[in-house]
């Protein structure tokens, strides 16, 4: 037991230290190939799965190598046909997900940590604080295993993928690019990065650095007020990532990748639901190509926030419309099952902290 802990996961290894490594036992260089692709293309969880290598080479993978594979742990439907994944990781921590089918394409929602540290007052996975990073292999597994369920569950392959599942994905920028990579390249999942969103609450050099990286996916921020104080107040974030410096971080970005920002913002009755918020949230677009997505609320206990009323979420648009900026209405799904934005966090966890 104590070996298995010490052996490395294998997908710790660039393809050319897999090379290495099969030239070292005296096996033929194209052996590393298959292994790569057994590992990135076909998600394979297990040495035995491997059935075009030799049972020798297989049992000397197994001597020296482990695959640290996710596991589903539990899966809930909601009336709405969206599922909530609980993911177990080695350790035994837990994480989540969620499939979500729509009319014509179906969108996995994934974690980048388990729980976070950024503490929104609206938000279920703030109140868990930060439990530790998701490895670069954990994060791409979740794509892989939700694929899966999407041909099992709804006979249709996976369209969309967004990263808004527990966790600041720019918080934990090396495993993220290092998972994108895995899940985007043809030796991978191959999934284009057009259909990848990744959404955070505003990390400004993260962005920057997704810029420098000039990356191919698409950049959702969490902005959900416009207004310094007022988003002080709900996102302790804003202090050290002030809206100046995401504002001149976002021109970077859309400087060097062309691409437009989509800005999410939640309407939370009598705090930003308003028609001065309505005017702060147009000025501040107008420095920034983009759209927005204003997001229906999710109750999250002791938040002490309620969602809009109806008319407010619809004097809200109307006002950006006739800014001319492009709006969009999300309208929650899973709701009964904790599965809908900011409420994910992993009631399984106690329950397994518990037992
Ligand atoms: N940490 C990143 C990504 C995960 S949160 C971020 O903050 O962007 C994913 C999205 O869910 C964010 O836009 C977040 O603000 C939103 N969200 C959080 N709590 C919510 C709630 N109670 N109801 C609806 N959306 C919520
Ligand atoms: Fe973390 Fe995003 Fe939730 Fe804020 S909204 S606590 S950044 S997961």
């Amino acid at each position: 037991m104590e070996k298995e802990i010490q052996k490395i996961d294998i997908r710790n290894l660039s393809a050319g230290q897999i090379v290495d490594f099969i030239l070292s036992i005296g096996e033929k260089e194209y052996r590393a190939r298959q292994i790569n692709a057994w590992l990135w293309e076909k998600s394979a969880s297990s040495f035995d799965e491997m059935s075009n290598l030799s049972v020798d080479l297989r049992k000397k993978l197994e001597e020296h190598f482990v695959i640290r594979a996710v596991k589903i742990a539990e899966i809930q439907t909601s009336d709405d046909n969206t599922l909530k994944i609980a993911f177990e990781l080695f350790d035994g921590l837990i994480t989540e997900g969620v499939l979500i089918p729509a009319d014509s394409r179906i969108t996995a929602c994934i974690s980048s940590q388990v729980g976070c540290a950024l503490g929104c007052h609206f938000c279920a996975t703030g109140q868990m604080k930060l439990k530790r990073d998701l490895r670069h292999d954990e994060i791409y597994d979740q794509v892989a295993l939700l694929r899966r369920l999407a041909f099992e569950k709804f006979g249709q392959p996976l369209s969309n993928i967004v990263m808004m599942g527990m966790g600041e994905p720019l918080l934990n920028y090396e495993n993220v690019k290092k998972a994108i990579y895995y899940i985007t390249t043809e030796d991978g999942l191959g999934i284009s990065p057009k259909r990848i969103t990744l959404s955070t609450s505003g990390i400004t050099s993260g962005i920057k650095q997704l810029a420098n990286d000039n990356v191919k996916f698409n950049l959702a921020v969490s902005l959900h007020v416009a207004n310094q104080l007022k988003r002080n107040s709900i996102m302790p974030v804003s202090k050290a990532n002030p809206l100046r410096e995401l504002t001149d971080a976002l021109k970077y970005f859309y400087q060097k990748t062309g691409a437009r920002i989509t800005f999410e913002y939640l309407l939370l009755k009598d705090f930003n639901d308003t028609l001065n918020d309505a005017k702060e949230l147009a000025a501040f677009c107008r420095n920034i190509p983009c759209k927005v997505n204003l997001i229906e609320y999710n109750p999250v206990e002791g938040s002490g926030f309620e969602r809009s009323p109806e008319a407010n979420v619809r004097m809200f648009t109307a006002y950006l419309e006739s800014r001319n900026l492009v709006v969009n209405i999300r309208q929650s799904r899973g709701k009964d099952i904790n599965a809908a934005c900011g409420q994910l966090a992993a009631r399984l966890q106690c329950k397994m902290m518990i037992e």
